[in-house]
Order: C-alpha cells, then structure tokens, then sequence
C-alpha cells in the first residue's frame, strides 16, 4: 500500500480510499480544513472535532482537559473527540493558553 496526496494506492492502482491527515484512518473522502493555519485533508469525524473546538475556544478546552484529566483518553472520550484531535485540540489551547 502507498499514499500519495492522501490517495491509497494499491499495487500502483488508486483506490477509492484516503488517509485522513490528522487521525491517519482510511475513509472514503476527505475535505480541507484549516487546522490551526494549517492547511490538512481531513475525514468528516475529524473536521467535527475541529469545528466543536472553534466553537467552544481551544484555551478553554486546553484549561478543563489541564484541570481535570489525567489522560488525553478520557478527555477524548467525554468530548466525543478521536485521541489525535484532541492531541491538537490541547496542543493549540496550550499555545493559546501560554500568549
Ligand atoms: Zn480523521
């Protein structure tokens, strides 16, 4: 299997398959999103988790995950978020957090 431009391909033929840059699943379509001034190709479970974090403010996620979690898990688990979006989700409110 390879992957060029988030296209799966196999033994040299493109499939009808991508890789999600964010939380690396392979899903039948991605969209483009601006991930922290970042341009990525995410799949649409990813791009919700983003979406929540604009809404609700990234710092302030960064602050209750700070607060009241030990593990990025469980955070993940009650905000309904993949582990690697969370792992950005927490990245960008420390950034935000820190200015
Ligand atoms: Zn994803």
């Amino acid at each position: 299997m390879k992957v060029i431009n988030n296209r799966v391909y196999l033994d040299g033929k493109a499939t009808n398959e991508y890789v999600c840059d964010c939380c690396g699943d392979r899903v039948s379509s991605l969209c483009c999103e601006d991930v922290y001034g970042e341009e990525k190709q995410i799949c649409s479970e990813c791009a919700e988790g983003f979406d929540y974090a604009m809404e609700k403010g990234t710092k302030d996620l960064y602050l209750i995950y700070l607060n009241d979690y030990l593990t990025v898990s469980k955070f993940a688990e009650d905000y309904n978020l993949s582990e690697s979006v969370a792992r950005l989700i927490i990245e960008q409110g420390r950034i935000e957090a820190l200015k």
